[in-house]
């Protein structure tokens, strides 16, 4: 005979048994996924990456690299903020998404995306800091998003729709809310939470806990610092994001940041002020102005990037005080790569390593072999058919990228990609970097800037030139190398449904910015998360 209970003890009973099926389930089938993502971060600032210079320790990302997967090429198809977060929404190209740039692109949020598609399959959601998409969050149970770029400091944001104002700083909030969110969640179903920082995009103010972290040491400078793009297209040399032509005062903290508190302010200045007096007494010009320039650059940058690892190691030791750490992927990554003064650079944009490559370290207890790395051509286009895939859920056949979960158990698929494409399209603000697109392999990369005053191609060889410093298109030594990747990028191009020349509109929206067929009004997103430029 079964135990009679009377109706209100059975119904209790019933559902705390579907609760507890539904988390074995949910620990057999469908792990939590947290996503911390970046805006800006570069490999050259992760200690796990080894860069030469060594910038920074970064103890945090580094338990990530010790305790999971190391990424060593994760590339990206549009080195540029908006853009590869809609790619990530989405799973496909500019081209097909419809979001080709940040100064006039609105994130069709109509469209098929891997959070609803992951809701629909049981999970709860949220995105929490830059969203940058210009409409509203959609797919999403929670979302309390920086509006546009969002601010270093007390940031104003948006809960759900309702504007906040909020006071501290933005790495440190943003880490807060996702934790709050994290214990009120519903917890009869798995999460995917993103997790998503404005740090450490351009200023890149840091936190005043961390102001003179670096003890006024003196950084390596890149071997490239001063690269006179000798023998290279106009394309390449005639950019606007030069540490000696492009940088501000604001980059470099001649002048404070507007909307510091009184007492915010009081610190920063105690730390600047001195420095700039300095820096104006010893009145700088040519050569000894860019190191000058490139030793605040990186002052400034690490020390957001130490607000980050800081936000690491709490949320880290969160998932283990809570017990979440052994069924929760964590997957920490940028939405691109950035330049450290490389090529003389700051910002991102180019095909080139620095940018095009973004960090990637995946721990995923009981399935990720700790502490190894893949070399593998991986890509952000990757991660929606990833999380659709982790979740159970199928993957939609016009999604362009392909599950990493195979890679992430260790698996060697043998047909996995050996080149992978890239298209980038703003122009000419605010970088002046052309439009140009290629062809990418472990070795070559082939590019083709095509736009609007330009038709220049360049040939990469890495294995001979790793600092990316010649082009080695027009060298006979490299004639059936080119052919060779001619024929492949039209390969690539067709299998990602791209059509040239641009622009052509999708979602609404154009390539270009500037031009007679963009010159209608800029449409303004109806959705309070609404992007400025940059
Ligand atoms: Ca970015």
């Amino acid at each position: 005979m079964p135990p009679t209970f009377p109706p209100a003890m059975f119904r209790r009973f019933l559902l705390s048994s579907l609760l507890s099926l539904a988390g074995l389930s949910q620990a057999a089938n469908q792990p939590n996924i947290l996503f911390i993502f970046c805006d800006d971060l570069t490999t050259q600032a992760i200690s796990a990456y080894g860069d030469k210079r060594k910038l920074l320790q970064t103890p945090g990302m580094d338990r990530l690299a010790k305790e999971g997967i190391r990424f060593d090429r994760c590339l990206v198809t549009n080195s540029i903020c908006g853009p590869m977060r809609a790619v990530i929404q989405t799973g496909k190209y500019s081209h097909l998404n419809g979001f080709f740039n940040n100064s006039n692109s609105t994130f069709d949020s109509n469209q098929q995306t891997f959070p609803k598609l992951l809701q629909k399959g049981g999970y709860t959601n949220a995105v929490i800091g830059k969203w940058h998409l210009m409409t509203d969050p959609v797919g999403y149970d929670y979302w309390h998003v920086l509006p546009g770029q969002g601010a270093y400091y007390n940031p104003p944001m948006i809960d759900n729709g309702k504007p906040v104002k909020h006071s501290g700083y933005t790495t440190d909030i943003i880490t807060d809310l996702s934790l709050e969110w994290l214990k009120n969640r519903d917890k009869t179903k798995p999460f995917m939470l993103m997790m998503q920082h404005k740090a450490p995009h351009r200023e890149w103010e840091p936190p005043i806990r961390h102001l003179g972290h670096d003890n006024d040491r003196v950084y390596e400078e890149p071997e490239t610092l001063f690269d006179a793009f000798e023998g290279r297209t106009k394309a390449v040399s005639d950019h606007d994001m030069g540490i000696e032509r492009t940088m501000t005062d604001g980059d470099l903290k001649l002048k404070p940041p507007g909307g510091l508190t009184e007492d915010q302010l009081k610190y920063w200045n105690e730390y600047y002020e001195p420095r700039n007096a300095k820096y104006h007494a010893a009145n700088l010009t040519g050569k000894e102005l860019v190191k000058w320039r490139y030793q605040r650059y990186m002052h400034d940058y690490t020390a957001c990037v130490k607000a980050v690892d800081d936000s690491v190691q709490r949320t880290l030791d969160y998932l283990d005080k809570e017990g979440l750490a052994e069924n929760t992927i964590v997957i920490l990554s940028s939405d691109q790569g950035f330049y450290l003064g490389e090529h003389g650079w700051f910002d991102k944009r180019w095909i080139f390593e620095e940018s095009l490559r973004t960090p990637f370290l995946v721990r995923w207890p009981g399935v990720s072999k700790s502490g190894t790395s893949n070399g593998k051509i991986v890509s952000l286009l990757d991660l929606a058919q990833t999380f659709l895939d982790i979740g159970g859920q199928p993957q939609p056949a016009d999604m362009q990228g392909r599950s990493l979960v195979p890679l992430f158990k260790g698996e060697e698929p043998a047909d996995w990609r050996k080149s992978f494409y890239y298209h980038y399209y703003e122009y000419p603000v605010p970088h002046r970097v052309r439009p140009h697109y290629g062809v990418i392999t472990d070795r070559y990369k082939l590019v083709h800037y095509y736009k609007p005053d330009v038709d220049d191609w360049d040939l990469l060889d890495r294995e001979k030139d790793p600092l990316e410093t010649k082009n080695f298109y027009n060298d006979p030594a490299y004639a059936e190398t080119v052919k060779e990747l001619k024929v492949e990028l039209a390969r690539l191009q067709t299998e990602v449904k791209e059509t040239l020349p641009p622009p052509r509109k999708a979602h609404g929206n154009k390539a270009f910015d500037g031009e007679p067929e963009a010159s209608a009004p800029t449409k303004k997103g109806k959705g309070k998360a609404r992007a400025q430029a940059n």
